[in-house]
């Protein structure tokens, strides 16, 4: 690619000078946040869009993903998630997930791995997720974008991260910092080991992009499946069908409507493979792209769906729905093995049940989960840098790991866990490879996480 040279001598202010820097306000960042303030810490979340919920709430992505053990009989990711659902669906922006028990629209009819999802309402959530960190004393700095970071003298460990905002570059500085920005950016500018897709080829997960839509006939969809089960529900024959007649140009062949809180249904149709969500040119064509293939689905609904002729289309995302970028390459990387194996690691900061699922392919390879399985401490640690965690989609793990633990409620653990650790790096003077895990468990139990 050509380039050209830029060089810039100029004072830069430093607008806020705090204990701990979280960058990225999606799950894993508002969670990191929020925990990190609990502990008594000044704490700053720096977030390039206008809202917090990340993919939430500006990709419009939603539920969240199954919170509970493969039979639903048990909540297991709680702590900072449980507290916020409990908000949410306090301020009826949420339906309880251990209500949702039946396979019915809210899990878009699929039998495994979707039990006990949580139908959550966006614009409710940015209005919580704020009024939590108000009452956290997080403060938050919309409006920039994470451009470089500054180090010591010795290059261990960062001492604030550039950003550009509105007003041209701006400087926060911190002693300890958590990179929730999905694609672990921060980790990057600091120069830590990463990995980005496959291995060999370097292939990511297919990106989509969201959109609402209200006026489904939710018991004509009901009795279908009612009939034929979840594979009549992946609607093939009726694909295929206007697929033949050229009426259906998107790649991803299968139904995607999951019903939300409030009646309107998030689609989870469009596939936009090949793109490098690192890359503005790519993240350009996922949203141009992903409404191409909003309005041909519309299309499509209106003329061959029973039950969704009425559809109409309420928004879509304003921004890119991105799976898979790069992830930090620590020290310890988890393998898929442990989630086949239902591994309970010692420094474990989260049980989960997620199931894998890869976006490859024009269904996908969806791997139904059958066992818990665990998140260890040590995913969230990068190499190279003493004061940075990583949390959410961006930890140490293989490609089949992250295509569980990359949804939403583990996101929010993997937050709650890096807020809770890097504060109490600051407060013993460790470094985060180094803190003491049992007493992060212990932390982490007294807010309500389970540990088993
Ligand atoms: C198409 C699609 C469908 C999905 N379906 C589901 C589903 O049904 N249920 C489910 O639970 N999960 C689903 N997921 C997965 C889930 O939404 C994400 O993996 C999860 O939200 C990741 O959380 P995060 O906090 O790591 O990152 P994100 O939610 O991506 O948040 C990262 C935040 O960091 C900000 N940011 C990024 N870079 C910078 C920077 N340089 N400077 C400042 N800010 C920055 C972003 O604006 C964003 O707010 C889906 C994802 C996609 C893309």
């Amino acid at each position: 690619m050509a380039s050209v040279h830029f060089s810039m001598e100029r004072d830069i202010p430093v607008i806020s000078d705090v204990d701990i820097l979280v960058v990225g306000g999606g799950p894993a960042g508002l969670a990191a946040a929020i925990s990190a303030a609990r502990q008594g810490r000044s704490v700053a979340l720096a977030e390039r869009e206008f809202c917090l919920g990340g993919t939430a709430t500006g990709s419009l992505v939603g539920p969240f993903m199954t919170c509970s053990d493969p039979d639903g009989k048990q909540q297991i990711i709680r702590g900072f998630f449980e507290e916020l659902v409990r908000r949410l669906v306090a301020a009826g922006g949420a339906e309880d997930p251990m209500s949702i028990t039946k396979c019915d629209g809210h899990s878009s009819w699929h039998v495994k791995g979707h039990n006990n999802v949580t139908p959550f309402h966006s614009e409710i959530l940015k209005v919580v997720a704020e009024e939590m960190c108000e009452e956290a004393g997080v403060q938050l700095l919309y409006g920039l974008q994470a451009m470089d970071v500054q180090k010591s003298a010795d290059g261990a460990r960062l001492t604030g991260v550039f950003f550009l905002a509105k007003e041209g570059p701006v400087f926060v500085r911190a002693k300890a910092f958590v990179d929730c920005t999905g694609d672990g950016d921060v980790a990057f500018f600091a120069g830590c080991p990463m990995m980005q897709g496959a291995t060999d080829t370097g292939e990511m997960q297919a990106a989509g992009f969201f959109f609402e839509v209200e006026g489904i006939d939710e018991e004509v969809f009901q009795k279908r499946f009612e009939k034929g089960g979840t594979d009549a529900m992946r609607y093939s024959d009726i694909i295929q069908r206007a697929a033949d007649n050229g009426d259906y140009p998107i790649p991803r062949r299968r139904m995607g409507l999951y019903k939300s809180c409030d009646g309107t249904w998030r689609a989870n149709i469009t596939r936009i493979p090949d793109v490098d969500g690192t890359k503005s040119a790519d993240l350009t064509r996922i949203v141009v792209e992903g409404r191409k293939q909003m309005t041909a689905y519309m299309k499509f609904l209106h003329k061959y769906v029973p039950g969704a002729e009425q559809t109409r289309l309420v928004r879509s995302a304003s921004m890119p729905g991105v799976r898979e970028t790069r992830r930090i390459l620590g020290s310890f990387v988890m393998n898929e093995q442990s989630i086949i194996n239902g591994e309970m690691f010692p420094d474990r900061i989260l049980i989960l049940s997620n199931s894998r699922d890869t976006h490859a392919g024009l269904i996908g390879c969806y791997i139904p989960q059958d066992r818990n399985y665990s998140l260890p401490y040590r995913i969230l640690v990068p190499q190279g840098v003493d004061n940075l965690l990583a949390a959410g989609r961006n930890v140490s793990c293989d490609r089949p790991t992250l295509a569980a633990i990359r949804v939403m409620p583990p996101c929010f653990g993997m937050g709650e866990a890096a807020g809770v650790a890097v504060s109490l790096a600051i407060e013993t003077g460790a470094a985060c490879a180094s803190i003491d895990v049992a007493e992060l468990q212990k932390r982490l139990q007294a807010q309500g996480a389970y540990l088993g």
